[in-house]
């Protein structure tokens, strides 16, 4: 029986292999997905809850997602039972506006550090694995993901962040998704496709790159995927 996890052992996984392989050499570790409900998390959360169906849904509850994206939180964490955490800022939005202004205009990384990244930072804390939907093809910020990282949180303690969708292509996220008669957000059928807070997510101009539609085309990422020291 295998219990050692190696990046070179691991990358070759499909994503129920890899499921498996983690979960069986890190049995007793206290498990966490983040999840935006996007198509790649339903399909993360579709395989994980066959194995942990109380597994620690976090979702960043920035106060500033779509009203489509509330509904659709609500509706699948009834349908599938689930264990969701919502992730608050100190601050609501009223309380933020009231003191910054309108952030994710004027200094959209502070607005993801205070509502997405410093708060995801203390909720990690609690767990020794982190899944997540990341694919290498969303952005170029991306391309080096790999299936497992170990990551050492600004504290000091170190996760295992399991992507089990590193490699997978957008036709697959969706041939899933229809294979299995997966739910998807609806404004994935206006056009978009990379959905985050309402304010920073546009129908990108650029298909190639679906990340390109968020931040205006200002950043790729919020920061909580880069936060952490890859070690
Ligand atoms: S994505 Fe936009 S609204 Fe959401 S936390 Fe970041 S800057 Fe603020």
């Amino acid at each position: 029986m295998e219990t050692t996890l190696t990046v070179e052992s691991t990358e070759q996984l499909a994503p129920e292999a890899l499921l498996h392989a983690v979960l069986r050499a890190k049995a007793g570790a206290r498990p966490c997905m983040t999840c935006s409900f996007q198509a790649e998390d339903m399909i993360v959360l579709h395989l994980l809850r066959r194995r942990i169906p109380r597994v620690a849904v976090l979702f960043l509850e920035t106060g500033y997602h779509f009203k489509e994206t509330y509904e659709f939180r609500d509706r699948i964490t009834q349908e599938w039972s689930l264990n969701l955490v919502n992730v608050f800022p100190q601050k609501t939005v009223a309380q933020q506006e009231s003191e910054c202004g309108t952030l994710f205009r004027t200094d959209p990384t502070k607005c993801c550090q205070l509502r997405k990244v410093g708060p995801l930072l203390t909720a990690l804390e609690p767990y020794e694995i982190w899944f997540t939907g990341l694919r290498r093809e969303q952005s170029p910020t991306r391309q080096n993901l790999k299936k497992i990282e170990q990551h050492r949180l600004p504290s000091g303690k170190t996760l295992l962040k399991v992507n089990p969708l590193a490699d997978w292509t957008w036709t697959q996220i969706w041939e899933y998704c229809a294979g299995n008669q997966l739910s998807h957000l609806p404004q994935y059928d206006q056009g978009y496709l990379s959905i985050g807070c309402q304010p920073c997510t546009a129908i990108p101009d650029d298909v190639s790159n679906p990340r390109s539609g968020r931040w205006g085309g200002k950043k790729l990422e919020c920061g909580i995927h880069t936060f952490s020291e890859r070690v």
